[in-house]
């Protein structure tokens, strides 16, 4: 009985070390297998996602609520599903110098060119982990036959941090986003919900954030409530991308020049040193996003916008919200030249003539949501609409 346990052991650890090999032939940097049953050993989370849900701090992100329903019916987004493979993709871009970190936060005091968050900067993320996922599926069957599956990459409600959190792939810093000692926090994470019955092979990691503060000190919006606890409302990441309304007067100054994410959290996180670019040419970067001027960007036709970031996850927050953030981003341009964050360079008059005479066309051009934003940003030019 025993040589029969020790040989179906054996045979589970010889699957997964196939499935590892595989996944990272499909271009994942960490591939990590967890029995189903592992779930329930989460037991807190249902209890504190509920109350998290029950905050005034979800916002725009309604579609949270079903995550809880999911979690403990797995078997509605995959019939029978008996474990979970998860993957993480790096996505630095593949012409990141060792430096990177440093680089990306001197773009944070040059008010004239838009911010726009690493991971978007390229081809839509979940395009890309969508079509590895569907080739690794393919090349699991060589090795375990034909088997249903899901390939879940943000749309589909599971908690993806935690399983990957029981799968060891890393632990959740102070600044809510998955660690991993040899990736830091720049990657995406996709899963593979499968009906297979494969064996958990590792253990949590423990945590290893330590004293360090760095995240929760730099974060412009102050959005952490304290280590491990983010009000996305206040976060520049969620104003930018999933709130779709006004964007609260008072944090407007607080975006500087980030118009679509924020990466400060990360940008100074030590793990970061271990951030490896991607393998993929996927997430380099188009349209220059990594260093583009605001007043190009914002003169872009909505026909312009559609062309330029077709295939991009930017494409999915529209036209008017797109203007909108640029429309802060100039405001606070104003603030900068006139010497609260970089006194030092000349302010040109014919860039502020320009930003104002570009401001004043999009109010009478556009929607109600851009034309607030951008009537904001004339007034710190103390210029009248
Ligand atoms: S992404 Fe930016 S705004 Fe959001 S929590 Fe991190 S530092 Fe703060
Ligand atoms: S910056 Fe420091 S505290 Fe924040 S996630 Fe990284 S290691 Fe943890």
């Amino acid at each position: 009985m025993t040589q029969l346990i020790k040989s179906k052991i054996a045979i589970s650890a010889e699957i997964n070390q196939k499935i590892e090999k595989v996944g990272y032939d499909s271009g994942f940097s960490t591939v990590s297998v967890i029995a189903i049953d592992e779930l329930k050993t989460l037991t807190s989370l249902p209890r504190n996602y509920t109350k998290y849900l029950n905050s005034n701090m979800v916002g725009d992100m309604t579609y949270l609520k079903k995550k809880l329903r999911y979690f403990h019916r797995p078997n509605e987004i995959l019939p029978n599903v008996k474990s979970a493979i998860v993957v993480a993709m790096n996505y630095l871009n593949q012409s990141s110098k060792q430096d990177w970190q440093k680089a990306e936060l001197k773009k944070l005091d040059s008010s004239d060119t838009g911010y726009v968050s690493i991971y978007a900067r390229g081809r839509d993320y979940h395009k890309v982990l969508k079509k590895n996922l569907k080739s690794f599926a393919n090349k699991i069957s060589m090795i375990i036959g034909e088997f249903g599956h899901r390939a879940c990459v943000d749309t589909v409600p599971i908690f993806e941090i935690e399983l990957a959190v029981l799968g060891g792939i890393g632990w959740r810093g102070k600044n809510t986003l998955l660690i991993n000692k040899d990736n830091g926090s720049i990657f995406f994470l996709g899963v593979l919900l499968v009906d297979y019955p494969l064996q958990s092979k590792k253990k949590i990691t423990t945590d290893h954030c330590g004293t360090c503060t760095a995240c929760l000190d730099i974060c412009p919006t102050k959005a952490f409530l304290g280590p491990y606890r983010l009000n996305p409302t206040r976060c520049i990441s969620y104003l930018t991308i999933e709130h779709k309304g006004i964007i609260p007067t008072e944090l407007r100054p607080l975006i500087g020049n980030r118009i679509y994410g924020c990466d400060d959290c990360q940008l100074v996180c030590p793990w970061n040193k271990f951030a490896k670019v991607a393998k993929l040419s996927d997430f380099d970067v188009r349209n220059g996003l990594d260093n583009a001027e605001l007043v190009y960007l914002f003169s872009w036709s909505e026909a312009e916008f559609r062309e330029r970031h077709a295939g991009s996850s930017i494409l999915r927050i529209g036209y008017q919200q797109w203007l909108r953030n640029i429309a802060v981003a100039l405001g606070n341009v104003a603030s900068s030249k006139n010497g609260n964050r970089d006194s030092s360079e000349n302010y040109k008059d014919d860039s502020k003539e320009k930003i104002i005479f570009l401001l004043k066309k999009r109010i009478s051009e556009s929607s109600n949501l851009v034309g607030v934003h951008a009537s904001w940003a004339l007034r710190q030019y103390d210029s009248k609409v």
